[in-house]
């Protein structure tokens, strides 16, 4: 049984703990049935039910309210809860509030209209695409060209690493329209997935399965009426965007290795070695401590960083690096420890530790690998 007395702490409302609480029973009545062996069509069960259910509301906006704001503590504790049960469910809520990400948060109104409620239905599935094969972690080094032609860009170059990429209804994407240099020529643009043009070059596997693709813009002709915000802002709005983000991406390495302590405690109590329970040994103990330690600091800098952005602070930027960089290092170490714990069992193909072990690896990388964190939270140490 997870703990759950972090709820109690003073970044949480009532209505956060009735949303975890509601959210854990309805996971465990719900995930447990889809079937993961294709995951093209276990992510598109799984946002079908999130949306059936009404848990992608929470995804996006209301676009009919202008004043309406994403809330991150429940974004982070939506994730937590889901990546505890099923990482792929994580994984497909995650993406449409990213991939949507910069519409809810720079979006007309139309655009808004247009795809928020597609979006937050689970009618449509978005997608983010700011990464290239040259430009990881360098995102002002993108090459993928914008030009204007009358009433339309058309978008020309590559982009790689794109979640939902083969199976995404809208993609966000960041091209170089040329005001300035570097970071200062990049805008964003709504591209619906069937436009003429984008066509999916290579479908991606990754050690733990879930949609992913590299993507070619052939001469793709796009109104001028779908870029987000004004030209030249498209690096502000990738950056505001995975502000947001950036610190549930901790939030679901949290969820991993909440799920990774407890099936160590299990194991502990229920495993006997010598005479007696695994966890009657002190070097075990020492294990199970220092994972409970790593969970809960984790939790308090994902939650510290997504209430100070709910309070209105307008960027997060070092809280979320902070939170991101602690939680999914601490989470790999969790992992690592519960697979030892078990011994052979840890490293059985489709055993609960197995699967966290390899759900874990990549967000260590993406959103900005911990190395650029670093960079980030030194940076800000410095400016202060
Ligand atoms: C599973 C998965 C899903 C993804 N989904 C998306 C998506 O939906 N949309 C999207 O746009 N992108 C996505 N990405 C791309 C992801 O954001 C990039 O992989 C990431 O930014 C790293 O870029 P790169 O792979 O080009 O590695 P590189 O930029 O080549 O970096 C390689 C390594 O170099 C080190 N490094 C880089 N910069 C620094 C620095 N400044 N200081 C010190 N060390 C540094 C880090 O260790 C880094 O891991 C995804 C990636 C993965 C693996």
């Amino acid at each position: 049984m997870p703990d759950k007395t972090f709820l109690n702490w003073p970044f949480f409302e009532q209505r956060h703990r009735d949303l975890a609480a509601k959210l854990d029973a309805w996971a465990a009545e719900n995930l447990g049935h889809i079937d993961h062996r294709d995951t093209d069509a276990a992510c598109r069960a799984i946002v079908t039910a999130l949306g059936r259910d009404g848990w992608l509301l929470y995804s996006a906006p209301d676009p009919a309210d202008p004043a309406a704001k994403l809330d991150v503590r429940t974004l982070a504790l939506i994730r937590e809860t889901l990546a505890r049960h099923d990482g792929l469910a994580d994984f497909a809520f995650a993406m449409q509030g990213l991939g949507a990400g910069p519409i809810s948060l720079f979006g007309t109104s139309d655009q808004r209209c247009t795809w928020l409620s597609s979006t937050r239905g689970g009618d449509a599935i978005s997608a983010f695409a700011l990464s290239e094969p040259a430009s990881g972690s360098d995102v002002a080094n993108i090459t993928t060209s914008a030009r204007r032609d009358g009433d339309d860009y058309v978008i020309d170059g590559e982009k790689t690493w794109i979640s939902n990429g083969g199976i995404a209804d809208v993609y966000v994407v960041f091209a170089r329209t040329g005001e300035g240099p570097g970071a200062k020529g990049l805008s964003a643009f709504i591209v619906p997935g069937d436009a003429k043009g984008l066509e999916i070059a290579e479908r991606i596997v990754v050690i733990a399965p879930h949609p992913l693709a590299r993507i070619r813009f052939d001469k793709c002709r796009v109104p001028a009426s779908s870029m987000i915000g004004k030209p030249g802002e498209g690096f502000k709005i990738a950056m505001a965007t995975l502000d947001v983000f950036r610190s549930t991406v901790g939030a679901a390495a949290l969820g991993f290795a909440r799920r990774a302590l407890d099936a160590a405690a299990d194991r502990s109590a229920n495993r006997h070695l010598f005479g007696a329970p695994l966890g009657n040994l002190q070097m075990v103990q020492g294990h199970l401590a220092d994972m409970a330690v790593d969970v809960d600091a984790s939790a308090l800098l994902i939650y510290r960083a997504a209430w100070a952005k709910d309070q209105g602070a307008p960027r997060i930027t070092r809280e979320a690096a902070m939170a991101k960089l602690y939680a999914t290092e601490a989470a790999q170490r969790v992992i690592d420890a519960a697979v030892q714990l078990h011994g052979g069992d840890g490293v059985r193909s489709g055993h609960p530790v197995e699967m966290l072990y390899r759900e874990i690896r990549a967000l260590r990388i993406y959103e900005g690998a911990s190395d650029v964190q670093k960079v980030v939270i030194a940076r800000s140490l410095a400016a202060s």
